[in-house]
C-alpha cells in the first residue's frame, strides 16, 4: 500500500496530465482523497475543508471526486440504506471493508485469503470475475467500550 503522500503526488500528476487546473482548493481535496481517513463522504470532505476555504462550494468537492472516480483513482462505496456514498482514494481498487454499525467508522481489514476466495468462486461458477465487494459489519472497539461503560 502506498503512503498518503505518494498517493497525493500520483493524483496531482494524473490531473496535470489531463491539464486540469490545480487550485489550492482542489489540492486540498486531493489531499483528503489521498488520505481517505475513515472513508469520507463528499459532505465530510467538504466539512473538513470549509474552515480553510470558506468560499469553496460542495459542488467543487463533488466534481473533483467524480472526476477521480471516472479516472479510476477513487473507490466509491455506496451505502443506499444510509443514503450515502463514501470514498477511498488511498486504495482505489476493490478491497474488503469493516464497518461499525454504531458510529459508521470504516477500516480496511487485512484479509490474506481474499485472492484465493475470488479464484475459488471463479472456478466453481465459470464466471470471469471483474470486481468484488466484501463488507463486514460489527461494533468497533470504541463502541464496545462505550457500551460496557454506559450500563
Ligand atoms: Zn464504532
Ligand atoms: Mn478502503
Amino acid at each position: 500500500m502506498s503512503t498518503p503522500n505518494t498517493r497525493l503526488n500520483h493524483l496531482v500528476a494524473v490531473l496535470r496530465r489531463r491539464r486540469c487546473r490545480l487550485t489550492p482548493q482542489r489540492l486540498a481535496i486531493l489531499n483528503q482523497v489521498a488520505r481517505s481517513d475513515g472513508h469520507p463522504s463528499i459532505e465530510e470532505i467538504y466539512e473538513r475543508l470549509k474552515g480553510d476555504f470558506p468560499t469553496m462550494s460542495i459542488a467543487t468537492v463533488y466534481k473533483t471526486v467524480t472526476l477521480l472516480k471516472e479516472l479510476g483513482e477513487v473507490l466509491e462505496l455506496n451505502f443506499p440504506e444510509e443514503g450515502v456514498k463514501r470514498y477511498d482514494g488511498a486504495k482505489p481498487y476493490p478491497h474488503p471493508h469493516i464497518i461499525c454499525v454504531q458510529c459508521r467508522k470504516i477500516l480496511d481489514p487485512e484479509i490474506g485469503s481474499l485472492t484465493q476466495l475470488v479464484e475459488t468462486a471463479a472456478r466453481h461458477t465459470g464466471y470471469r470475475i471483474l470486481s468484488h465487494r466484501l463488507d463486514l459489519y460489527g461494533l468497533c472497539p470504541d463502541c464496545q467500550a462505550r457500551e460496557q461503560g454506559g450500563e
